[in-house]
This record gives structure tokens, sequence and C-alpha cells, in this order.
């Protein structure tokens, strides 16, 4: 497949110019002030870290234990500000009021998560001696904090993308510097305001500002997990290879949903509504493709197309309202030049395409919930990412063409399959180029205790691995120690 140049929005907030000084956030469904931030100076970087680095030590020699209490005692005071941190969040985004719900849960069971399971999870491994010879030494592998972590976050989760990776960083004893999209920067400073009130040490900073600050965060840290577009990904794991530094990369996408002719036609519809508007389309595992079978393809269609034309479009703090607005001007502009593109590609437009800026909507950044059929998967909005509220309906014969058209594309992140076929099921598990893969249920959504991540230009990573995660942010030591002499063997005992 040939590689395309997706359209890209420039990397300016709403409202801002520049990443000095203050900065003032606008609501994107009322244009009213959201609020301020402080940008960081990108030359204050190297001293944020070191004061985390210094911290780190106390934090990691607490053990799981100590860190266990205190990320228990988050955990209650996320529950109790809840309301504060989602009006926030929907004032900052303008997401619906449904969008903004699942954030702060979100980081609640992940904490627990670890509070039950990180103290086993950490736990020093015994391995025995694989050559004789060796057999006279206690061999232990040991997990290290790697020490400072660099978390560097996109705008369209802001509570759940800026912490989901930082807690499992800071349960294995490593001190965090997050740097927050520099669109949605409000929420994160609430979220350090609790984990300090929560009686937390000094081992979660922030970066708040754009390029220039996350270039000087990949410098400062031991290890980034980033999460945000296949471009920028790329030119983060290049900035992070100067000093070796680590990279984990959680990257874009473009999910297929494939609905076959004896598919649960309500269970899809559904699913497939949720998962292209959702979070107006502004997320990474979207369904932005619903590959169909012939034999279903018009009555999907209609049905699907009359329950889009019904969704209610409007600001998130009406808790009646499906589906917010774009997060920016910025993105709105992609939306609306990708909606051409369609068009003068042949793509049929059955449903929206049509910004909303009369009205309630005048001040926002609002679009219709948009449809289009008979989209040719070669084309570009086949292929790109919008991150937008834009679905593209593409004919398919059976279920291998399904597969082959899922499958053509450079991004690999979530996949989905309506089918009644148990066999068929089994077959788009193995076939399915993707990181995750429901079986009759939407592209989005994901469990806090399994791997989620992608392949292909998604990335590299599984972070929010449950257990797994820890592996990410520490490092294996491995410790010989010669007890064939006997006063040493009584010591080591003695530690045991
Ligand atoms: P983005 O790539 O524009 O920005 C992400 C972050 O990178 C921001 O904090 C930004 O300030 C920073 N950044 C910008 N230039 C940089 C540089 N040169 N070096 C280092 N950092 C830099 O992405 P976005 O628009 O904020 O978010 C949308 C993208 O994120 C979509 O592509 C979406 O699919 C992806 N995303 C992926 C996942 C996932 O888990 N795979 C989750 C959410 C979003």
């Amino acid at each position: 497949m040939a590689r395309m140049t997706a359209i890209k929005p420039p990397d300016t907030a709403p409202g801002t110019t520049e990443f000095s000084g203050t900065g003032t956030i606008l609501n994107p469904a009322t244009g009213a002030i959201a609020g301020q931030v402080q940008w960081t100076d990108p030359a204050d970087v190297p001293a944020i870290a070191a004061g985390l680095r210094a911290a780190q030590r106390d934090w990691e020699q607490r053990g799981a234990k100590g860190r266990a209490k205190v990320l228990a005692r988050f955990a209650v005071w996320l529950a109790d500000h809840r309301g504060e941190i989602e009006e926030l969040l929907i004032k900052e985004t303008g997401k619906s009021a449904v969008d903004a719900a699942q954030e702060v849960p979100l980081l609640i069971m992940i904490l627990s998560y670890y509070v039950r399971t990180m103290e086993k999870a950490l736990e020093p491994e015994r391995r025995p001696a694989a050559l004789p010879f060796l057999a006279i030494k206690k061999i232990t592998v040991y997990y290290r904090p790697r020490p400072v972590v660099g978390i560097i976050a996109p705008w369209n989760y802001p509570v759940a993308n800026a912490l989901m990776d930082g807690l499992g960083a800071l349960a294995a004893g490593c001190a965090v510097l997050l740097k927050p999209s520099e669109r949605t920067p409000l929420t994160a400073e609430v979220l350090r305001r609790g984990w300090l009130e929560s009686g937390a040490p000094e081992v979660l900073a922030l970066a708040q500002g754009a390029r220039e600050v996350a270039t000087a965060v990949i410098d400062n840290v031991d290890y980034v997990q980033f999460t945000g577009s296949s471009a920028t990904g790329r030119k983060v794991m290049e900035r992070a290879a100067r000093r070796l530094t680590p990279v984990s990369l959680e990257l874009g996408g473009k999910d297929p949903m494939i609905v076959l002719d004896d598919a649960n036609l309500d269970l899809a519809i559904e699913g497939g509504l949720w998962g292209a508007f959702g979070t107006t389309g502004q997320r990474c595992t979207a369904t932005s493709r619903i590959i169909v079978q012939k034999g279903v393809y018009h009555e999907f269609i209609e049905r699907f197309v009359a329950r889009a034309k019904k969704l209610k479009v409007g600001n998130g703090l009406d808790e009646t309202v499906d589906m917010g607005p774009a997060v920016n001007e910025n993105q709105l502009k992609t939306d609306l030049e990708y909606i051409e593109i369609g068009k003068n590609e042949g793509a049929k437009l059955v449903c929206g395409g049509n910004r909303l800026d009369k009205g309630e909507y005048q001040h926002g950044w609002f679009l219709e919930p948009t449809v289009f059929t008979d989209v040719d998967p070669k084309m570009r909005i086949a292929q790109e990412e919008i991150f937008g509220p834009v679905v593209s309906i593409i004919p398919c014969d059976d279920m291998e063409t399904a597969i082959e058209i899922a499958n053509n594309i450079e991004y690999g992140l979530s996949s989905a399959l309506y089918t009644k076929d148990v066999n068929k099921a089994f077959t788009a598990v193995r076939d399915l180029e993707a990181g995750i893969t429901y079986i009759n249920a939407p592209t989005i959504g994901a469990e806090v205790h399994l791997p989620f991540g992608g392949t292909k230009a998604t990335g590299n990573g599984h972070r929010e691995g449950g257990i797994g995660a820890i592996d990410f942010y520490t490092e294996w030591k491995a410790v010989y120690v010669d007890y064939s002499d006997k006063l040493q063997k009584a010591q080591i005992d003695r530690v045991d």
C-alpha cells in the first residue's frame, strides 16, 4: 500500500499561539474560558527531573506495601473529587457527560488493581542455577524501577491518558514526569493536586507545554511512554535514540468493524454508533471503517444512518447530549477537509457532513455525525486517521475479503467482528492484524488488567498490561551470591 500524508493540525492549543507565561484554554463547545495554565520553560525541565530523581529514592525504599497505601489514598481522593474533575474535563475537551464519566473510574480501577497485585508482582524471583558450577550460588532476579519515567500524553482522554500509564510507573517505584497535551493541560493540574493532597511524596511532576517541553522531557528521563499520533511517535523514538532511552509508543488507529451476513444487526448497529461517534470519534480505538457483507449491506446502512441522524449534538454539560464538539478549530478543519476529500473521491455522503454553527452551536466547533457509504478501501478517507465523527462504510463479498480490507492499512490497534459463527470468530481472532479484537462488541473500551496496544504503525508497546505494565517501568537486575563459604551462607539466610 502506498504511504499517504495525513492532514495534521498544527501544534497549537486553543486560544494560544505560544507556550511561555500563562496560557488560556477555551471551552470548545462555548468559546468561554475553561481555565488558565502556567507553561513550563523547557530550560527548567532538567531541574524538575533532578528533583524527581532525588525524591524517587525514598519512594522506591518504601517498598510495594508502602507505596500501595499511598495509591489507595489517591484512589479515594479521586472518588471524592470525581464531580470537580469531570466538570473541568467537559469544559476542557467539550466531551459529553457520558464520555467524560469513563475517565476517573478507569484510574480508580487501575489503582485498585495495582494495590491488590503489585506486592506479589514486584517480589524478587529465585531462579535455579542452570549449570552445576553455579549451583553454589543463590541466584535472584530483582525488579528495579526506572528512576524517572516521562509520560507524553495526547488530548483526547486528558485524565485517563495522563495517568493510566503513570500509575503503573508509580506502583513500580518510579517517579513520573507528565507532559499533558498543550490543548488539555487543566485536568492534569487537578490530578497532581490530588496526588499531593493524598499525602503522596513529590514523585509526580508536570511539564506543561508543547513540542519543546516534550523534547526536554525525553532528554531528561530514563524511560518514555508516548501516546499520540504515529507521525509524532516517530520523532519521539528518534529523539530518545540519542540517549538510548527506551520508548513505549501508543499511536494512531483506523479501526475496522466487520459485519457479516449472520450478525445480530441490533448489536452491530449500536456498537458501530458508539464506536464511531462516542468521544466525537476522537479516539485511537474509534470505529472508523465499517466493512459490511453484501447480504445485509443495505439494511445495515438504512438502520445505522437513521440512528446516527437522531444523535443529539451539543455541550457536554447537558447530560442528554450524545456527542460533543471537535476539540478545537484545527480538528474541525481537519474533519471538514476529509469530508471534502471523501466527496471528491466518489464516496456517497449519506449522513451529516456539515458544520453546526447556528444558535446554540454558534460559539463551538460542532460537526454533524457523518457517514460515507460505497467507500473504496483505497480511498484516503478509508486509509488515514481522521480523528473525528466521520465513518466509512465499505461493502464486501465474504469474510476473507473483509479481513483483507481490514488488514490492508498501516495501522493495527483495535478491530471488531460481528457474527454468530464461532469458527469465523476464531478465524478473525487469528487473522486480523490488530492488538485487540472484539467479537460482537465495538472496537472501544478496555479492561485495565489486559494488554492494550497495537501493531504496525500503531506502536511498539502494550502499556496498560496490568502486571505486564510493571515490566515496562522496571529493569531486571540479576544477583548472584556465592554461599560456598559457611559464614557467608549464614548471612544470606538472615537476609532471607
Ligand atoms: P500528537 O502526536 O499531536 O501529540 C501528542 C503529544 O506529543 C502532545 O503532548 C504533544 O505536545 C507532544 N508532541 C508534539 N510534538 C512532539 C515532538 N516533536 N516530540 C515529542 N512530543 C511531541 O497527538 P494528539 O493530536 O495529541 O492526539 C491524537 C493522536 O493520539 C491520534 O493519532 C490518536 O490515535 C493517538 N492516540 C493513541 C492512543 C493509543 O493508545 N494508541 C490513545 C489516545 C490517542
